[in-house]
């Protein structure tokens, strides 16, 4: 199991309806960066990070693997992750100029590589590798109804087929206009077409401040809000134990945080309630599996943030037991040879060896850019 290739690639796939926007992003394609590692006896295993498709910023995630982390893979021994987890993220001279941000994402993409590789050595899903299945049914949870692009029609519209035709029983939809009395008013219009069992949670995307969230959070108190995403700075460890202290809707946040050391600051403060973590921000599958233990010694819940669109995350929902429900977005399932599907709610349980991660050929053939 020796790795003889480390072969970086960038595929940029388009999202549903040409483009969406929360209060922070926009977006027309997701970024699929990170790379395939080959071993000498020809085994392949592909592992990447999401990002908004900026090919100048996805070009330094993709030279850091290149330049940086494949002279330190060629030749070990694919097995033996936690070891190149360690030589790759505390390397002094790469530890120096980065432990978040892009050495972090790229660090993303070969570790969950490697991971891919072990399951596919073993032949088994890696759900199945990493232990078995906690559960016989993973509940999901739809995203792409609730864009803040989305007119108040057009959302309802999707919100309806989500619910009475796709056999969705939680929905999340983006908040975060310069005034939160709008929000209230497209989040009032979804509570009465929903009625009052279907789980509506809410994610500003780290947009408003303290203030205009406790004024929120007041004028939202009979919505039945499930939980509040992202409600503030991504790193505003203080406003957030102060909101989660003031409001009795649940905090939920981790997707723009890289470390097991910032979930635990969190934690720690009492700062939130859903812990959100990322194998495509964190560190991989290695750091996402540190936080999932690190949420259950807290009996948090883990709702992971599908920066893969949950294809590695559907593997680790089904088997980590502090895991609850998964976002579903189904922007770029369709390029990936076993995809992540949903029926009737329910994700559907991976099959074939590996971490669903390996692309199609032809969409990576189709969609991918030139890496200088
Ligand atoms: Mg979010």
């Amino acid at each position: 199991m020796r790795i003889a290739a480390v072969e970086p690639f960038i595929v940029h796939l388009p999202v549903t309806g040409n483009a969406i926007a929360d209060s922070t992003h926009q977006v027309t394609h997701w970024g699929v960066v990170g790379t395939r590692i080959v071993t000498q006896d020809g085994l392949v295993g592909y592992g990447f990070t999401g990002t908004h498709a900026h090919l100048a910023s996805d070009r330094l995630i993709t030279a850091c693997i290149a330049d940086a982390y494949a002279p330190l893979l060629i030749g070990e021994d694919a097995t033996e992750r936690s070891r190149l987890w360690t030589k790759l993220a505390r390397h002094p001279a790469l530890q120096w100029v980065g432990r978040a941000g892009i050495t972090h994402l790229a660090l993303a993409a070969v570790d969950v590589a490697l991971w891919d590789l072990a399951a596919k050595t073993a032949g088994l899903p890696l759900w199945a590798l990493l232990g078995g299945r906690r559960t016989e049914r993973l509940e999901a949870y739809n995203t792409d109804i609730g864009w803040l692009s989305y007119d108040l029609d057009t959302m309802l519209g999707l919100v309806r087929g989500a619910v009475e035709k796709d056999g969705f029983t939680r929905i999340k939809v983006k908040v975060g206009h310069e005034n939160p009395l709008a929000d209230i008013r497209r989040l009032e219009a979804v509570r009465a077409a929903v009625g009052p069992e279907v789980r509506i949670a809410i994610d500003a995307n780290g947009r408003w401040d303290l203030p205009t969230c406790l004024r929120f959070v007041h004028a939202a108190r009979d919505l039945d809000i499930f939980w509040f995403e992202e409600p503030m700075w991504y790193d505003d460890v203080a406003s957030h134990a102060a909101l989660a202290r003031a409001s009795s809707i649940p905090v939920a946040l981790g997707e723009q945080l890289y470390t097991l050391d910032a979930f635990r600051t969190f934690i720690d403060a009492g700062a939130l309630s859903y812990v959100q973590p990322d194998v495509t921000r964190l560190a991989g599958i290695t750091e996402y599996i540190q936080v999932a233990d690190l949420a259950l010694a807290h009996r948090l819940p883990v709702v992971p943030h599908a920066g893969e669109m949950s294809q590695v995350h559907v593997h680790l929902s089904y088997w980590h037991p502090a895991s609850t429900i998964l976002e579903y977005i189904p922007w770029i399932k369709d390029h990936f040879e076993e995809p992540a599907a949903v029926e009737a709610g329910i994700f559907r349980l991976p099959q074939q060896p590996g971490a669903s991660t390996t692309l199609k050929a032809a969409s990576m053939e189709a969609f991918g850019k030139a890496l200088r």
